[in-house]
This record gives C-alpha cells, sequence and structure tokens, in this order.
C-alpha cells in the first residue's frame, strides 16, 4: 500500500447514494485509498452502522477518518457551550473508533474578540479534560484539531504546534488551503517545505510518518478563506506541495475538499505518483 493516500472529504459524488457506504465502495472503485467520513451536522450514524462501515471499509481496502459537527467552540463563553462541545467530541470519537477510523478532525475554538493567548488557555484547559477521557476509555483514534482559514477561527498552524506539543494524544489536521487563505502567503515550494520543517522540527519524525493533510482550491479575502474551489479554479499551488509532501517522505492521508471532491482527489493522486516516478 502506498504511503500517502488519497480520497474524499465525504462520500464522492459520483457514489450511488450519499451513504458512507456507498461512499467507500466508490472511493475503492476509483481506486482512490481514503475518505472522511463528515459528521459536520451531527453524529446520526449509531453502533449498528458504524460496525457495518468497518466491515464494508477492511473489505475495500479503504482508510477511514471523521470530521467532527461544525457547532464545537472550545473558547465558548457560556459553560453549558462547553459542555456540548465536548459532547460533540466525546461521541464523534466513539463512533469513528467503531468505524475504525483513525482520525477524528475538528474546529476547535473561535476568538470572540478575547486575546489569542487567552483562547488558547481555555482551549487546552476544555481540550485536556477530552483527551484525558477518551484516554480512560481507551479510545484509540487521534484527536486533529485543523489549522483554519478565517482570522476570526482559533487555530493558526503556531498554535496548534504549541497545542500539540503541551497536550498528550492531540494531532493537527494541516490543511494547506486554509494556511494559504489565511496568510495570503505559504503557495510556494520553499514555503512548503518550511511548514514541514517547522511540523518535523516541534513534533518530530513521528509527524510526518503519519499526518492528515486537507487540500483544495480556496478563495480568499481580507478576513480569510470565503469557499472552497476546485484546484484548476484556484491560485493554489498544488503541485510544488506534493513536491514537497514527496520530498519529505510524507505518509498518512491527503483528504481533497475541493467541491468536485473526487475529481480532484484523483488529480492529487496522479500527479504526486507522477512526481515519485520522477523522484
Ligand atoms: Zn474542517
Amino acid at each position: 500500500m502506498a504511503d500517502l493516500l488519497f480520497g474524499t472529504g465525504g462520500t464522492p459524488r459520483s457514489a450511488k447514494t450519499a451513504s458512507t457506504i456507498d461512499g467507500i465502495r466508490r472511493i475503492a472503485e476509483l481506486r482512490l485509498g481514503c475518505m472522511e467520513i463528515e459528521f459536520v451536522q451531527g453524529v446520526k450514524m449509531g453502533g449498528a452502522g458504524a460496525r457495518l462501515v468497518a466491515e464494508i471499509a477492511t473489505k475495500e481496502g479503504v482508510k477511514l477518518s471523521a470530521h467532527a459537527p461544525y457547532f464545537i467552540n472550545l473558547n465558548a463563553h457560556e459553560p453549558e457551550k462547553i459542555t456540548a462541545s465536548q459532547g460533540r467530541l466525546f461521541q464523534t470519537a466513539r463512533i469513528a473508533a467503531i468505524c475504525g477510523a483513525e482520525s477524528v478532525v475538528f474546529h476547535t475554538a473561535f476568538y470572540l474578540g478575547d486575546l489569542a493567548e487567552e483562547t488558547y488557555n481555555q482551549v487546552k484547559k476544555y481540550l485536556g479534560e477530552v483527551l484525558s477521557q477518551l484516554r480512560r476509555e481507551n479510545n484509540q483514534v487521534q484527536l486533529r484539531s485543523e489549522v483554519m482559514g478565517k482570522q476570526s477561527e482559533f487555530g493558526t498552524l503556531e498554535e496548534l504546534l504549541a497545542l500539540c506539543t503541551e497536550l498528550e494524544g492531540l494531532g493537527i489536521c494541516m490543511d494547506f488551503a486554509h494556511w494559504h487563505a489565511r496568510t495570503e502567503k505559504f503557495n510556494s515550494y520553499p514555503e512548503f517545505d518550511s511548514i514541514l520543517r517547522q511540523i518535523k522540527q516541534r513534533l518530530g519524525r513521528a509527524a510526518l510518518d503519519n499526518m492528515h493533510i486537507h487540500i483544495s482550491g480556496i478563495a480568499y479575502g481580507k478576513k480569510g478563506e470565503t469557499k472552497h474551489l476546485n484546484l484548476k479554479e484556484s491560485d493554489f499551488q498544488y503541485i510544488e506541495l506534493l513536491k514537497a509532501l514527496r520530498d519529505y517522505d510524507v505518509k498518512g492521508l491527503v483528504i481533497c475538499e475541493s467541491p468536485n471532491l473526487e475529481e480532484d482527489a484523483l488529480l492529487l493522486q496522479t500527479t504526486y505518483n507522477t512526481l515519485l516516478q520522477t523522484d
């Protein structure tokens, strides 16, 4: 099996139905390697459904990850919203574990006008509680805080690298499109190289051996991300990124979140395989 697997954020558009099972089957037909189950509007899957998902994914040889609901804010000002956010993480991690998913990606928090440092401390406290509880349950899924594309969202590369060094069991979801949109930089080989070098320095080689990556085309303005685009309709230098991933021998999952999903996932996979041959 390849070291870097490519797949879609959610069921491919060309699947027979929008179900997770049909999504996994379509991923296998397309000869892609992975799929992220989108629980973004809530976890509606039960235990029996999740066991079936695990069975089909194993049979089809498709690796899975899961995306937690959008309604999470570990810097919410109301205690009940913090509890609800933590609850959504527990629920996603428990179902994802039954699905056989290796990672759960989540949007961590909004600043809500607070200082970045205050937000960081709140997130660290409440996320620490979630990670300890999941450890007590012996849940093997890795939670991954996503690098976010809007200025209003907690989740710069620096914040998440710091958080990962402080919280045992936390990983990063490196969304290269978000980071480009947020900074209006990081869209060239030397800049991608610098990101990977930084991850290696801060989190160790093991982090590059087990990366979780989001890629899409992206539109952005002064406040960062505005919407996702297909790669070829965007300015995103995906070939340069794939070269950097190749040169660092990065392993793990690459989830494509372009509107055309599998088309760009296949474009990324094909381009990457061509680059491997021209090593
Ligand atoms: Zn996301």
